[in-house]
Protein backbone atom coordinates (compact mmCIF):
# COMPACT_ATOMS: atom_id res chain seq x y z
CA UNK A 1 0.00 0.00 0.00
CA UNK A 2 1.18 4.03 -1.04
CA UNK A 3 1.94 5.61 2.20
CA UNK A 4 1.90 9.73 3.10
CA UNK A 5 5.41 11.36 3.07
CA UNK A 6 5.75 14.35 5.51
CA UNK A 7 9.29 16.34 4.63
CA UNK A 8 9.99 18.66 7.95
CA UNK A 9 12.06 21.85 6.58
CA UNK A 10 13.17 23.71 9.42
CA UNK A 11 14.09 26.44 8.90
CA UNK A 12 12.70 30.14 9.06
CA UNK A 13 14.15 33.58 9.08
CA UNK A 14 12.87 34.48 12.02
CA UNK A 15 10.36 33.01 15.02
CA UNK A 16 6.84 34.45 14.99
CA UNK A 17 5.86 35.10 18.34
CA UNK A 18 2.96 32.51 18.83
CA UNK A 19 4.63 29.47 17.06
CA UNK A 20 6.24 26.86 18.78
CA UNK A 21 6.74 24.08 15.62
CA UNK A 22 10.80 23.37 15.66
CA UNK A 23 12.96 25.72 13.23
CA UNK A 24 16.18 27.49 13.86
CA UNK A 25 17.86 30.47 11.24
CA UNK A 26 19.68 28.67 8.50
CA UNK A 27 23.65 29.36 8.44
CA UNK A 28 25.22 29.16 4.90
CA UNK A 29 24.96 26.11 2.64
CA UNK A 30 23.10 24.47 5.51
CA UNK A 31 19.72 23.85 3.20
CA UNK A 32 21.41 22.34 0.84
CA UNK A 33 23.13 20.25 2.99
CA UNK A 34 20.00 19.41 4.82
CA UNK A 35 18.45 18.52 1.25
CA UNK A 36 21.01 16.20 0.71
CA UNK A 37 20.56 14.57 3.99
CA UNK A 38 16.73 14.12 3.24
CA UNK A 39 17.83 12.12 -0.17
CA UNK A 40 20.21 9.61 1.27
CA UNK A 41 17.43 9.12 4.43
CA UNK A 42 15.24 8.36 1.34
CA UNK A 43 16.94 6.03 -0.34
CA UNK A 44 17.02 4.12 2.60
CA UNK A 45 12.91 3.86 2.62
CA UNK A 46 13.45 3.24 -1.00
CA UNK A 47 10.96 -0.02 -0.37
CA UNK A 48 8.28 1.99 0.32
CA UNK A 49 6.09 3.47 -2.32
CA UNK A 50 4.58 7.26 -1.79
CA UNK A 51 1.11 8.78 -2.73
CA UNK A 52 1.00 12.12 -0.97
CA UNK A 53 4.24 13.82 -0.43
CA UNK A 54 4.33 17.11 2.21
CA UNK A 55 7.06 19.58 2.26
CA UNK A 56 6.42 21.20 5.91
CA UNK A 57 7.99 23.69 8.35
CA UNK A 58 9.26 25.46 9.30
CA UNK A 59 9.53 27.24 6.14
CA UNK A 60 9.75 25.27 3.21
CA UNK A 61 9.66 28.35 0.46
CA UNK A 62 13.39 28.90 2.48
CA UNK A 63 14.78 25.61 0.30
CA UNK A 64 15.51 26.73 -3.22
CA UNK A 65 12.45 25.18 -5.30
CA UNK A 66 16.05 23.27 -6.66
CA UNK A 67 16.27 21.37 -3.16
CA UNK A 68 12.72 20.60 -3.25
CA UNK A 69 12.65 18.65 -7.29
CA UNK A 70 15.78 17.04 -5.61
CA UNK A 71 14.32 15.55 -2.67
CA UNK A 72 11.17 14.80 -5.16
CA UNK A 73 13.21 13.12 -7.23
CA UNK A 74 14.60 11.13 -4.52
CA UNK A 75 11.18 9.65 -3.29
CA UNK A 76 9.64 6.39 -4.76
CA UNK A 77 6.52 8.05 -5.71
CA UNK A 78 3.31 6.21 -6.44
CA UNK A 79 0.30 7.04 -9.30
CA UNK A 80 -0.26 10.57 -9.22
CA UNK A 81 0.52 11.60 -6.02
CA UNK A 82 -0.53 15.06 -4.51
CA UNK A 83 2.41 16.84 -3.76
CA UNK A 84 2.17 19.92 -1.10
CA UNK A 85 4.71 22.99 -0.31
CA UNK A 86 4.20 25.29 2.52
CA UNK A 87 5.27 28.52 1.77
CA UNK A 88 5.72 31.90 4.04
CA UNK A 89 4.39 34.52 1.82
CA UNK A 90 7.40 37.18 2.38
CA UNK A 91 9.47 34.26 0.83
CA UNK A 92 7.38 34.65 -2.41
CA UNK A 93 8.25 37.41 -4.19
CA UNK A 94 9.08 37.95 -7.50
CA UNK A 95 12.79 37.06 -6.78
CA UNK A 96 12.13 34.47 -3.89
CA UNK A 97 10.30 30.85 -4.25
CA UNK A 98 10.27 29.58 -7.74
CA UNK A 99 7.03 28.12 -8.50
CA UNK A 100 7.44 27.23 -12.14
CA UNK A 101 10.78 25.19 -11.30
CA UNK A 102 8.48 23.54 -8.32
CA UNK A 103 5.12 23.34 -10.93
CA UNK A 104 7.85 21.33 -13.09
CA UNK A 105 8.97 18.98 -10.39
CA UNK A 106 5.43 18.05 -9.74
CA UNK A 107 4.64 20.29 -6.83
CA UNK A 108 1.16 20.61 -7.35
CA UNK A 109 -0.43 22.38 -4.14
CA UNK A 110 0.45 25.02 -1.93
CA UNK A 111 -0.36 26.05 1.57
CA UNK A 112 0.28 29.65 2.36
CA UNK A 113 1.02 30.93 5.92
CA UNK A 114 -1.87 34.00 5.39
CA UNK A 115 -2.85 33.64 8.57
CA UNK A 116 -5.13 37.31 8.75
CA UNK A 117 -5.70 39.37 5.23
CA UNK A 118 -5.51 42.26 7.89
CA UNK A 119 -2.01 43.91 7.87
CA UNK A 120 -2.83 45.08 11.42
CA UNK A 121 -3.55 41.55 13.12
CA UNK A 122 -0.76 40.21 10.20
CA UNK A 123 1.57 42.50 11.73
CA UNK A 124 0.89 41.63 15.64
CA UNK A 125 1.39 37.80 14.50
CA UNK A 126 4.61 39.11 13.35
CA UNK A 127 4.40 38.33 9.90
CA UNK A 128 6.23 40.27 7.80
CA UNK A 129 4.38 39.71 4.12
CA UNK A 130 1.17 41.82 4.17
CA UNK A 131 -2.00 40.91 2.38
CA UNK A 132 -0.50 42.26 -1.36
CA UNK A 133 2.45 39.68 -0.57
CA UNK A 134 -0.22 37.17 0.06
CA UNK A 135 -2.01 37.83 -3.24
CA UNK A 136 1.22 37.96 -5.31
CA UNK A 137 2.22 34.61 -4.25
CA UNK A 138 -1.05 33.01 -4.59
CA UNK A 139 -1.30 34.68 -8.21
CA UNK A 140 2.49 33.33 -8.73
CA UNK A 141 1.51 29.78 -7.96
CA UNK A 142 -1.59 30.00 -10.14
CA UNK A 143 0.52 31.56 -13.42
CA UNK A 144 2.81 28.33 -12.75
CA UNK A 145 -0.44 26.35 -12.82
CA UNK A 146 -0.35 25.52 -9.24
CA UNK A 147 -4.69 25.91 -8.61
CA UNK A 148 -5.04 24.05 -5.88
CA UNK A 149 -4.13 26.86 -2.78
CA UNK A 150 -5.07 26.94 0.84
CA UNK A 151 -4.54 29.81 2.89
CA UNK A 152 -4.43 29.27 6.56
CA UNK A 153 -6.87 31.64 8.97
CA UNK A 154 -6.11 32.11 12.30
CA UNK A 155 -9.09 33.16 14.61
CA UNK A 156 -8.66 34.52 18.31
CA UNK A 157 -6.06 36.69 17.34
CA UNK A 158 -5.06 39.87 19.30
CA UNK A 159 -7.42 42.45 18.08
CA UNK A 160 -9.49 40.04 16.02
CA UNK A 161 -13.22 40.78 15.40
CA UNK A 162 -16.49 39.36 13.59
CA UNK A 163 -15.77 42.22 10.77
CA UNK A 164 -12.27 41.65 10.61
CA UNK A 165 -12.56 38.01 10.20
CA UNK A 166 -15.11 38.49 7.68
CA UNK A 167 -12.35 40.53 5.65
CA UNK A 168 -10.44 37.84 5.93
CA UNK A 169 -12.73 35.16 4.52
CA UNK A 170 -13.10 37.35 2.06
CA UNK A 171 -9.93 37.51 0.74
CA UNK A 172 -9.64 34.13 0.76
CA UNK A 173 -12.31 33.49 -1.79
CA UNK A 174 -11.79 36.64 -3.95
CA UNK A 175 -7.87 34.62 -4.60
CA UNK A 176 -9.21 32.04 -5.59
CA UNK A 177 -8.23 29.71 -3.04
CA UNK A 178 -9.70 26.20 -3.04
CA UNK A 179 -9.06 25.24 0.81
CA UNK A 180 -8.97 26.96 3.80
CA UNK A 181 -7.16 25.63 7.36
CA UNK A 182 -8.58 27.79 10.19
CA UNK A 183 -6.82 27.24 13.30
CA UNK A 184 -7.76 28.39 16.88
CA UNK A 185 -4.68 30.42 18.24
CA UNK A 186 -3.57 28.59 21.21
CA UNK A 187 -0.74 30.32 23.39
CA UNK A 188 1.87 27.40 23.96
CA UNK A 189 4.71 27.67 26.69
CA UNK A 190 7.87 28.81 25.39
CA UNK A 191 6.87 31.62 23.13
CA UNK A 192 6.94 35.10 23.19
CA UNK A 193 3.14 35.18 23.51
CA UNK A 194 3.55 33.03 26.32
CA UNK A 195 5.89 35.30 27.73
CA UNK A 196 3.51 38.53 27.52
CA UNK A 197 -0.17 36.81 27.32
CA UNK A 198 -1.25 39.11 29.64
CA UNK A 199 -0.27 42.54 27.71
CA UNK A 200 -2.27 41.07 24.56
CA UNK A 201 -5.67 41.94 23.94
CA UNK A 202 -6.85 38.45 23.43
CA UNK A 203 -10.68 37.61 22.88
CA UNK A 204 -12.41 35.44 25.72
CA UNK A 205 -13.07 31.83 25.37
CA UNK A 206 -16.71 32.92 24.90
CA UNK A 207 -15.38 35.46 21.83
CA UNK A 208 -13.33 33.02 20.48
CA UNK A 209 -16.00 30.51 20.12
CA UNK A 210 -18.03 33.33 18.64
CA UNK A 211 -15.62 33.99 16.33
CA UNK A 212 -15.10 29.83 15.11
CA UNK A 213 -18.58 29.45 14.36
CA UNK A 214 -18.70 32.49 12.41
CA UNK A 215 -15.72 31.65 10.33
CA UNK A 216 -17.77 27.96 9.60
CA UNK A 217 -20.98 30.17 8.34
CA UNK A 218 -19.02 32.04 6.43
CA UNK A 219 -17.06 30.08 4.44
CA UNK A 220 -19.75 27.34 3.79
CA UNK A 221 -21.90 30.47 2.75
CA UNK A 222 -19.54 30.61 0.37
CA UNK A 223 -19.44 27.02 -0.81
CA UNK A 224 -16.64 25.64 0.73
CA UNK A 225 -17.19 22.42 2.84
CA UNK A 226 -16.00 22.06 6.20
CA UNK A 227 -14.21 18.54 6.48
CA UNK A 228 -12.14 18.56 9.54
CA UNK A 229 -12.63 20.23 13.10
CA UNK A 230 -10.10 23.42 11.20
CA UNK A 231 -10.32 22.78 7.54
CA UNK A 232 -12.67 23.12 4.55
CA UNK A 233 -12.24 22.70 0.96
CA UNK A 234 -14.29 23.05 -2.19
CA UNK A 235 -15.37 19.69 -3.37
CA UNK A 236 -12.29 17.17 -4.10
CA UNK A 237 -9.58 20.23 -2.95
CA UNK A 238 -9.50 18.04 0.93
CA UNK A 239 -5.82 17.77 1.59
CA UNK A 240 -4.88 14.27 0.38
CA UNK A 241 -2.04 14.19 2.75
CA UNK A 242 -3.75 15.51 5.73
CA UNK A 243 -7.03 12.94 5.47
CA UNK A 244 -4.34 9.94 6.01
CA UNK A 245 -3.68 11.39 9.37
CA UNK A 246 -7.29 11.92 10.29
CA UNK A 247 -8.05 8.05 8.78
CA UNK A 248 -5.39 6.96 10.43
CA UNK A 249 -3.46 5.68 7.54
CA UNK A 250 0.51 4.92 7.12
CA UNK A 251 2.74 7.69 6.90
CA UNK A 252 6.58 8.30 6.85
CA UNK A 253 7.80 11.52 8.51
CA UNK A 254 11.46 12.50 7.72
CA UNK A 255 13.18 15.52 9.60
CA UNK A 256 13.81 16.48 13.31
CA UNK A 257 10.28 16.39 15.04
CA UNK A 258 8.45 14.83 12.29
CA UNK A 259 6.75 12.12 13.16
CA UNK A 260 5.63 8.15 11.60
CA UNK A 261 2.91 5.56 11.41
CA UNK A 262 4.57 2.50 10.01
CA UNK A 263 3.82 -1.31 10.15
CA UNK A 264 1.42 -0.24 12.79
CA UNK A 265 4.60 1.36 14.86
CA UNK A 266 4.94 5.15 15.75
CA UNK A 267 8.15 7.19 16.22
CA UNK A 268 9.96 10.50 15.34
CA UNK A 269 12.71 12.09 15.45
CA UNK A 270 14.17 14.62 18.04
CA UNK A 271 13.99 18.61 17.90
CA UNK A 272 17.40 18.54 17.04
CA UNK A 273 18.88 19.26 13.72
CA UNK A 274 22.41 18.62 13.91
CA UNK A 275 21.80 14.96 15.35
CA UNK A 276 19.35 14.65 12.54
CA UNK A 277 21.97 15.17 10.21
CA UNK A 278 24.83 13.37 11.99
CA UNK A 279 23.10 10.42 12.13
CA UNK A 280 19.17 9.89 12.14
CA UNK A 281 17.94 7.82 14.92
CA UNK A 282 14.22 6.97 15.18
CA UNK A 283 12.42 7.33 18.39
CA UNK A 284 10.29 4.71 19.46
CA UNK A 285 6.62 6.02 19.96
CA UNK A 286 4.35 3.00 21.13
CA UNK A 287 1.84 1.24 18.91
CA UNK A 288 -0.28 2.99 16.59
CA UNK A 289 -3.97 2.40 15.15
CA UNK A 290 -6.04 0.82 17.88
CA UNK A 291 -9.85 1.37 17.76
CA UNK A 292 -9.81 4.35 20.54
CA UNK A 293 -7.13 6.25 18.12
CA UNK A 294 -8.53 5.52 14.86
CA UNK A 295 -12.09 6.49 16.78
CA UNK A 296 -10.85 9.62 18.18
CA UNK A 297 -9.07 10.72 14.50
CA UNK A 298 -12.39 9.78 13.02
CA UNK A 299 -14.11 11.90 15.41
CA UNK A 300 -12.24 14.94 13.81
CA UNK A 301 -13.76 14.94 10.76
CA UNK A 302 -17.49 15.61 9.48
CA UNK A 303 -17.63 12.13 8.35
CA UNK A 304 -17.38 11.13 11.63
CA UNK A 305 -17.04 7.69 12.98
CA UNK A 306 -19.17 5.21 10.76
CA UNK A 307 -19.97 1.28 11.64
CA UNK A 308 -19.27 0.17 8.18
CA UNK A 309 -15.56 1.48 8.43
CA UNK A 310 -15.06 0.30 11.76
CA UNK A 311 -16.62 -3.05 10.56
CA UNK A 312 -14.21 -3.48 7.78
CA UNK A 313 -10.83 -2.65 9.77
CA UNK A 314 -11.58 -3.89 12.93
CA UNK A 315 -14.20 -6.76 11.91
CA UNK A 316 -16.27 -5.40 15.05
CA UNK A 317 -18.75 -3.17 15.50
CA UNK A 318 -18.31 0.33 17.37
CA UNK A 319 -19.65 -0.61 20.72
CA UNK A 320 -23.30 0.13 22.22
CA UNK A 321 -21.91 2.35 25.15
CA UNK A 322 -19.94 4.36 22.72
CA UNK A 323 -23.81 5.46 20.74
CA UNK A 324 -25.36 5.78 24.53
CA UNK A 325 -22.91 8.47 25.62
CA UNK A 326 -22.88 10.05 21.89
CA UNK A 327 -26.94 10.41 23.08
CA UNK A 328 -26.69 12.63 25.60
CA UNK A 329 -24.45 15.21 23.38
CA UNK A 330 -27.19 14.89 20.74
CA UNK A 331 -29.79 16.03 23.38
CA UNK A 332 -27.26 19.40 23.55
CA UNK A 333 -26.48 19.50 19.97
CA UNK A 334 -23.01 18.68 20.02
CA UNK A 335 -23.23 15.52 18.38
CA UNK A 336 -25.45 14.29 15.05
CA UNK A 337 -26.35 10.55 15.01
CA UNK A 338 -27.34 9.30 11.52
CA UNK A 339 -27.57 5.72 10.71
CA UNK A 340 -24.84 4.09 11.61
CA UNK A 341 -22.71 7.16 12.32
CA UNK A 342 -21.55 9.41 14.95
CA UNK A 343 -19.97 12.55 13.88
CA UNK A 344 -19.86 16.09 15.80
CA UNK A 345 -21.15 18.86 14.95
CA UNK A 346 -19.44 22.48 14.25
CA UNK A 347 -20.74 23.38 18.05
CA UNK A 348 -19.47 20.22 19.36
CA UNK A 349 -16.05 20.70 17.35
CA UNK A 350 -15.31 23.56 19.95
CA UNK A 351 -15.13 21.27 22.64
CA UNK A 352 -14.17 18.22 20.63
CA UNK A 353 -11.69 16.89 23.18
CA UNK A 354 -13.75 17.25 26.48
CA UNK A 355 -16.48 15.41 24.02
CA UNK A 356 -14.29 12.76 22.34
CA UNK A 357 -12.67 11.98 25.54
CA UNK A 358 -15.94 11.15 27.31
CA UNK A 359 -17.00 9.14 23.72
CA UNK A 360 -14.32 6.67 23.76
CA UNK A 361 -12.39 6.80 27.02
S1 LIG B 1 4.78 30.39 12.08
FE1 LIG B 1 5.77 29.49 10.29
S2 LIG B 1 7.17 31.13 9.61
FE2 LIG B 1 6.59 31.66 11.71
S3 LIG B 1 8.21 30.72 12.96
FE3 LIG B 1 6.56 29.24 12.85
S4 LIG B 1 7.08 27.89 11.17
FE4 LIG B 1 8.34 29.76 10.98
Amino acid sequence: MPVGLYIHIPFCRGKCPYCDFYSVLPSKGIIDRYADCICSHLKEHSDRRFDTVYFGGGSPSLTRAKNIARMIECANLYGNPEITVECNPSDCGESGFDFEKAASAGVNRISLGMQSAVDSERKTLGRRADAGDVLNAVKRAQSAGIDNISLDLMLGTPGQNSESLKRSVDFCFSSGAKHISAYILKIEEGTRFFRIKDKLSLPDDDETADLYLKCVELIEENGMKQYEISNFAFQGFESRHNLKYWHCEQYLGLGPAAHSFIDGRRFYYERNLEEYMKNPTAVPDGEGGSFEEYAMLALRLTEGLQNSKVKERFNFDIPAEIFENAKRFEQNGLIKICDDTISLTAKGFLVSNAVIGSLII
